[in-house]
């Protein structure tokens, strides 16, 4: 049995190799020069970013969690999560939640007084069960937080309006934490949330990069780069797979690349399906990486929710990650700018994407323009599924067609579903484990 997967990132090539190592056949069909997608990285001047966005590998999932650990081996450096939330030009503990002792005292007020407020409005029956993503912000961590942090924060990533989200997606994605903890945080005794995240591995070397090539390994010889698939066509009970030029024929075709890509390979595609895919909505990404001379402030990652401070809404320091990813003496920011496809950050140029994260970052006095000695820009096409209140109706009409006609999907924008490596990982094994 011959299994073609198209797409080689993280998915692609963890299937390839699980798929191998039960001794099937398989050959990796990847469009780009380099295989990896989003868990690329990329080593320049002695600085080593990754460019598709910063990445930490944690997981809930044991199984999976244990697997990347294994893969990496001694190339790792374990780090404690000092997360903050810029706010007011303070740096708030993350979770909000867990950090209300750092806001100034009205704000502290404003955000326990909602959440105890809305609490027991819940508990009255009170409150109308959310029906969006907006509501459910309210619903359970009341105005305060909600106005200060979730919703301008939410806003922000996703560049979409909280109230026509769905909801469906946020329980164990978005920290939901304990009363007691609020309350705790609030009065100024430490507490700690999203605990499976607060320890967190890294590659020594390579970036994340280091991770997708240990997965790789053993399976250099069945990866075709530069093979970007453009027709997907039956052949009696099999498949064949072209890029204009060459013809690949597998008895079975597995998709690890995004279903925008996938639907236009593939001949006589309902309308009502082309429509459907069409309406799902995800956003792009920018990565602007910066490196300096010295030090810079000793977080993990800092979230920016005001636009008003600049465009990014992340700000990472991966020279904290690993201390083989800059130079002696030098430290590394990354800044990550989410954006809409086409919109006006598609049409900025890197200088310009550069000198606003420069001054976005003086202003957040995290470091000084004549100490930066490196700049480079990444960009992204698919960074982030968004999940709109149409989302599971779209998605169930084109998963349905992709499974009528044959081709799983597995894997972050073959599912369209927000899933992190560990995810990606989970969906291949139990794929794998299927037997399908
Ligand atoms: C900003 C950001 C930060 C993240 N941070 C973390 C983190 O800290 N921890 C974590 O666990 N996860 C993180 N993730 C998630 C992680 O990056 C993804 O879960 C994972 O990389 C998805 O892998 P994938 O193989 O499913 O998709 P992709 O990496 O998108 O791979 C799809 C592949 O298909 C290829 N392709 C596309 N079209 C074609 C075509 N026509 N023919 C052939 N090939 C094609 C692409 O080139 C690509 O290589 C982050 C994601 C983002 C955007």
């Amino acid at each position: 049995m011959k299994t073609a997967i198209l797409g080689g990132g993280l998915s692609g090539l963890t299937l390839a190799r699980l798929l191998q190592e039960k001794g099937n056949d398989v050959v990796v069909l990847e469009a780009e020069p380099e295989y990896g997608g989003l868990c690329r990285s990329k080593t320049d001047r002695g600085f080593t970013f990754d460019t598709g966005g910063s990445h930490i590998i944690f997981s809930r999932d044991a199984e999976v969690l244990a697997f990347m650990r294994r893969m990496i081996a001694d190339n790792e450096q374990r780090n404690n999560r000092t997360t903050k939330i810029f706010y007011k030009h303070l740096f708030v503990k993350y979770p909000f939640e867990n950090g209300l002792s750092d806001l100034p005292p009205e704000d502290r007020f404003a955000c326990i007084n909602g959440f105890i407020k809305t609490l027991i409005a819940v508990e009255k029956g009170e409150l109308p069960p959310p029906e969006n993503f907006r509501e459910w912000i309210y619903y359970t961590f009341g105005d305060g937080i909600a106005e200060c942090y979730m919703i301008p924060y939410n806003e922000k990533i996703w560049k979409y309006p909280t109230d026509r989200m769905s909801l469906h997606w946020v329980d164990g994605r978005i920290p939901r934490p304990p009363v007691e903890d609020v309350i705790r945080s609030a009065i100024g005794i430490e507490t700690e949330g999203y605990t499976h995240q607060s320890v967190f591995s890294y590659p020594l070397d390579g970036g994340i990069e280091a991770l997708i090539h240990a997965i790789a390994a053993p399976i250099q010889k069945c990866i075709r780069t530069g093979f970007r698939v453009v027709s997907i066509t039956k052949s009696g009970a099999g498949w064949k797979i072209s890029n204009g030029d060459e013809v690949i024929e597998a008895d079975r075709c597995i998709c690890t690349m995004p279903l925008q890509h996938l639907l236009p390979c593939l001949e006589d595609v309902p309308p009502g399906v082309k429509d459907a895919a069409a309406a799902l909505k995800y956003n792009s990404l920018v990565c602007v990486n910066i490196g300096i001379r010295g030090r810079v402030p000793d977080f993990s990652w800092v979230y920016v929710p005001d636009p008003a401070m600049g465009m990014a809404n992340r700000i990472s320091f991966p020279s904290h990650y690993s201390r083989n990813v800059a130079p002696p003496g030098r430290s590394a920011v990354l800044a990550e700018i989410t954006h809409q496809p086409g919109d006006e950050v598609a049409s900025m140029t890197d200088d310009e994407l550069i000198l606003e994260v420069i001054v976005m970052l003086q202003n957040m006095e995290i470091l000084k323009k004549d100490q930066v000695v490196f700049s480079s820009v990444e960009r992204q096409p698919f960074a982030y599924v968004v999940y709109d209140l149409d989302y599971q109706k779209n998605i169930a009409v084109v998963k349905d067609y992709c499974s009528s006609a044959g081709i799983p999907l597995v894997g972050r924008f073959a599912q369209f579903e927000y899933l992190n490596m560990d995810g990606c990982i989970r969906s291949v094994m139990d794929f794998v484990a299927s037997g399908v």
